[in-house]
């Protein structure tokens, strides 16, 4: 069986499909939106996060590094990037867990184990699991793998996916998946290589492909102020819905907010955040108008 990188599991999580659900977020995309709020998701990589305001200042991850990578100086501690291995020697001794790692390997029958802990919750709230990420559908082998896995254990699986892979990959997926939750950030190709760092021709298509599957989606539209709020992008967005096939899809707006900076941060990541802003209340009603016009119905949230 399979082994591949998670970043998180959140148990209880009610926004990622239906039911009281458990979301498997696997480390690695192959996106970089500049707006994304699991920075610590798009690496493929163990990483190491500090949070200095909580560091004591101490020394104990110092006295442990296997590499010397860490130094203390007056105004706390600095780690060698070129030196540390990322073994998490030093996030194992801090007492304050100024330092924490990023990424686990974890094997499909220890996230099986996982899963089937939360089953009373499914079975009560209909609810199931939800593979999201980073980008589960780069972690193709594992993520194929784990859904078959609940779908022998009758466990309703979702997939949280941006889809910028290729169409074998997206249908052999489909055929294993009971509800999309799919990512659409902008119409405009050209704005969508700049603001996430790839073209968005792969994602629309596999959209379509899965509609034409009469696949249940979840479409779900990040708005964020001055990058993809403006009533054309909005406007081409709800005509390509509204043309898909299909009969299993909803809607949902997502506003921005920027409760992941510390995120940010703790990576020692640049952000876009002086750039980046919530949609205005205005903006989020011309939306829904949009497209309730072309007979969608969309909702904020969720
Ligand atoms: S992760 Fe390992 S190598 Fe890197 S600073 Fe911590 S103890 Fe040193
Ligand atoms: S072990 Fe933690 S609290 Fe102590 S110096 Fe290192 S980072 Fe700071």
């Amino acid at each position: 069986m399979s082994e591949d990188l998670i970043f998180d599991i959140k148990r209880y999580a009610i926004n990622d499909g239906p039911g009281i659900r458990i979301v498997i977020f696997f480390k690695g995309c192959n996106l970089q939106c500049a707006w994304c709020h699991n920075p610590e998701g798009i690496s493929g990589k163990i990483e190491k996060m500090f949070a200095p305001a909580k560091c004591i200042s101490c020394g104990t991850c110092v006295e442990v590094c296997p590499e010397k990578a860490i130094t203390l100086t007056p105004e706390g501690i600095l780690t060698d990037g070129d030196l540390c291995t990322v073994c998490g020697k030093c996030a194992e001794v801090c007492p304050t867990k100024a330092i924490e790692m990023s990424g686990k390997q974890m094997s499909v029958s220890e996230i099986m184990e996982t899963i089937e802990k939360e089953r009373i919750f499914f079975d009560q709230s209909g609810g199931g699991v939800t593979f999201s990420g980073g980008e589960p559908l780069v972690h193709t082998k594992m993520l194929i793998e784990l859904l078959d896995e609940c779908g022998r254990r009758g466990i309703h699986r979702a997939v949280d996916t941006a889809g910028n892979v290729s169409s074998d990959i997206i249908l052999e997926v489909a055929k294993r998946t009971d509800l999309f939750l799919y990512d659409i950030k902008m119409m405009d190709s050209g704005s969508h290589q700049k603001w996430t760092k790839a073209g968005n021709g792969k994602i629309l298509a596999n959209l379509k492909a899965i509609s034409e599957i009469d696949a249940h989606i979840i479409i779900r539209i990040p708005l964020i102020g001055g990058v993809n709020d403006t009533y054309q992008n909005i406007g081409y967005t709800a005509a390509y819905i509204a043309g898909l096939a299909g009969n299993k899809k909803e809607v949902h707006l997502l506003p921005y907010h920027n409760i992941a900076q510390h995120k940010y941060s703790k990576l020692g990541k640049l952000d876009d955040f002086e750039t980046l802003r919530a949609p205005d209340n205005e903006t989020l009603i011309r939306a829904i108008a949009k497209f309730a016009a072309y007979g969608i119905k969309a909702e904020i949230g969720g």
